[in-house]
């Protein structure tokens, strides 16, 4: 039943198919033509034997006289229409009359008429008129047999041959179906033990064909999804190790708290720094939360006409709070009168991871410069720092999740490697970008662009 269901067993059974019906047409067509000439030249042989006999026969005396004694069937009917002498093999040869009243009348007839004994005879039927007063009627006749022994010769050749050929297109399809379908075994038997846990491995299936392609596709997808998992697995792997930091000291400041008696300053102390701990847990698993969410296509998202200039200008107000406690610059150049159409709340999110960063990664005493302005149907805001930037070889990782230049400093600004992946998807998903540059030690600028509404 599952070979009858196969693709190769129905590949074969079209091939059969379409190999027998040539077969029998042309075998047909064969046979019918061969039949059919091989009648003719008997007709045309009788034809030139009746012109023959018309010149070298006579009556004389009441009896046909031949120039040679003839061999073939021939019989001679008078104008009654009764046999009167006869040559050639004896056979009965009934039903005669038709013929032979008709060739008295002068006409021609050819007819095909079966023996007594069953052997087949073509005969020609001729009027002879020997003078004006007698009118004969002359009927030559040859034995079919030499026509059937060829055609039947003919059939049994076409009959071994025909099964020769299906027999040999029954296996040859098979075997070609078989081989042109290997592939396929091959790729079905390793799409089967390819599990979650061994994506390493790959369809070892090449060729320039329509089979190597679907291979190559296939390669190309479980690449894919290897990329995906691994990228899954270190998410999981770096949220849980993020997450046991904090619960690692909190745990260890309240054993130490608890060890002995303490005094109320004491305890406050261990407190503030486990809320502290809280306070960054609580801030990462709302990141957390946001990218999964993110990931799974599930954060709503509200598209509406948003002022970039607004949002800026109100944030900065925020910004500036923070940059005055650590003794920051903080200044907003041109600011353009330019609207998107956005998500405020995750735009200003955006803004607010970058600008955070600005503050938190440039020492006392630098500045921050936050400007927008509009070019080629974008928005382009740009916030530079005097900060520590970036050395080269970190710039193309810093989008990726829990990536941080420095793990130490970084935790103790409370960052954990996920804002600027939150504002990198953040820029996607309105249809733009965020570009960096920045030269270690002298500071780096973020410059987001963002299409402008109508701009299409
Ligand atoms: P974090 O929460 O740790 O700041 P981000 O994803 O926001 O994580 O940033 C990733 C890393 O990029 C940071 O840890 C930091 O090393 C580097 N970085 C981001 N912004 C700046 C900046 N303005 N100046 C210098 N380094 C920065």
């Amino acid at each position: 039943m599952k070979f009858i269901k196969s693709v190769k067993f129905r590949l074969t059974a079209w091939y059969l198919i379409v190999i027998l019906v040539l077969l029998g047409v042309f075998s047909a067509s064969g046979y019918l033509l061969l039949s059919r000439n091989l009648h003719r030249s008997l007709d045309n042989a009788l034809t030139v034997r009746a012109a023959e006999l018309r010149t070298t026969f006579s009556i004389e005396q009441g009896h046909a006289i031949f120039a040679a004694q003839p061999t073939d069937l021939i019989l001679i009917y008078n104008s009654q229409g009764d046999l009167f002498q006869r040559f050639g093999p004896s056979v009965e040869l009934p039903g005669m009359e038709g013929a032979v009243q008709q060739a008295l009348q002068g006409q021609d007839v050819f007819l095909t008429m079966k023996a007594a004994v069953g052997q087949e005879f073509r005969l020609y039927a001729i009027p002879f008129v020997p003078d004006p007063r007698s009118r004969l009627a002359i009927i030559l006749g040859r034995s079919t047999s030499e026509i059937e022994t060829v055609l039947d010769t003919f059939r049994y050749v076409l009959g071994v041959s025909g099964l020769t050929a299906i027999l040999l297109a029954a296996f040859g399809g098979l075997f070609l179906a078989t081989r042109v379908l290997k592939p396929v075994d091959r790729i079905t038997r390793a799409a089967q033990e390819i599990g979650e846990h061994d994506l390493t491995r790959r369809i070892d299936v090449h060729g320039e064909d329509e089979l190597g392609r679907l291979a190559g596709t296939l390669n190309g997808m479980i690449g894919r999804l290897e990329a995906a998992f691994e990228r899954q697995r270190q998410f999981t792997a770096d949220a849980s190790h993020e997450l046991r930091t904090p619960l690692a000291i909190m745990q260890a400041e309240s054993t130490l708290a608890l060890s002995k008696e303490r005094s109320e300053a004491e305890y406050r102390k261990a407190l503030e720094l486990i809320s502290q701990e809280i306070s960054y847990m609580t801030a990462i698993i709302g990141k957390l939360l946001f990218l999964a969410r993110s990931d799974a296509g599930k954060e709503p998202l509200t598209f509406e006409r948003t002022n970039l200039k607004d949002l800026l200008t109100e944030l900065a107000a925020d910004i500036d709070v923070l940059a005055r406690d650590k003794d920051l610059k903080f200044t907003l150049g041109a600011m353009e009168d330019l609207s998107v159409k956005g998500d405020s709340v995750k735009l200003r999110q955006l803004f607010l991871n970058i600008m955070q960063n600005a503050v938190r990664y440039t020492p006392n005493g630098g500045s921050i410069f936050a400007s927008l302005t509009g070019k080629n149907g974008m928005a382009e805001v740009s916030i530079t720092d005097t900060g520590i930037g970036i050395a080269p070889e970190h710039l193309p990782h810093l989008f990726e999740r829990f990536y941080r230049v420095d793990k130490a400093r970084s935790r103790a600004e409370g960052g954990a490697g996920l804002g600027l992946a939150i504002a990198k998807y953040i820029a996607g998903v309105h249809g733009g970008r965020i570009d960096v540059s920045s030269e270690a030690g002298k500071g780096s600028t973020f410059s987001v662009y963002l299409p402008l509404e109508n701009s299409k």
